[in-house]
């Protein structure tokens, strides 16, 4: 019976009859997984200290539970609980939204240290002075770039020609069309050209450095109107912290 040790962040939980949880971690080491923890409810429970809130960053020791997908989560030890996330109520709802994006958008048991490193880091630029927004729009560029949904945005997404003449964005092609694609492939609406760069900037740019570039506020409201759309389109599934985050504005 193998033993695992891994750094984790709790993307969800639920309870499981009286004393236990059931929650979901997203792992440096071996990607998305399922995991028992046991007598961490009720009156003789476990002190835990946070580990299993949501976002919250731990160390676990895990093993495989014989016939179930399910993995037993023998030690968990909390590394960050992120307590400034927790006291401001738009970080906090942000933070859900950036776990409950990567668990809806992840299968289990698929390894990407790029994930985790990225909502890590994420995390930490929320704790930090940066805004909550611009920590979301750094989160969903490279999120999208990881998972190889990038929308097109240097040429055209159906015929790879030039979207020098500015382009626009499609859902459904992905990214831009040029202007002979843009009647042909469905529903089209212009981006600025600042938009563009800014996808493209932060695609490439180191997260440190992507966390530091300027954004005027037009271009902010563009993308994070674009990028919705493009992830609620590509991911399919409407997240209940997008509605959150929409009434809270
Ligand atoms: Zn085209």
């Amino acid at each position: 019976m193998a033993i695992n040790k891994t750094e984790a962040i709790v993307l969800r939980h639920r309870e499981l009859r009286e004393t236990s949880l059931i929650a979901t971690f997203y792992t440096r080491d071996f990607g998305k997984i399922n995991g028992v923890i046991k007598g961490v409810r009720g009156e003789r429970s476990q002190h835990v200290g946070g580990a299993l809130e949501l976002f919250a960053r731990d160390e676990i020791v895990f093993y495989e539970k014989k016939g179930s997908d399910l993995f037993l989560v023998s030690q968990c030890e909390l590394i960050n609980f992120f307590p400034s996330i927790r006291s401001d109520l738009e970080k906090l709802s942000y933070a859900s939204y950036l776990v409950e994006l990567t668990d809806s958008a992840t299968p289990l048991g698929e390894k990407s240290e790029e994930i985790f490193t990225l909502l890590s880091k994420s995390l930490g630029l929320l704790c930090a002075k940066a805004s909550a927004r611009r920590a979301a729009r750094i989160f969903e560029i490279k999120f999208l770039k990881i998972l190889g949904m990038m929308p097109a945005m240097e040429r055209c997404a159906v015929c790879s020609g030039s979207v020098d003449d500015g382009g626009r964005f499609n859902l459904k092609a992905g990214g831009l069309v040029c202007g002979s694609c843009g009647a042909s492939s469905g529903p089209s609406f212009p981006i600025l050209r600042g938009t563009r760069e800014f996808i493209k900037h932060i695609a490439s740019s180191d997260f440190e450095r992507a966390s530091r570039i300027k954004v005027a506020e037009r271009v902010g409201k563009e993308l994070e109107a674009i990028l919705r759309k493009f992830i609620d389109y590509h991911i399919g599934r409407r997240l209940n912290t997008v509605a959150f985050l929409a009434s809270i504005k």
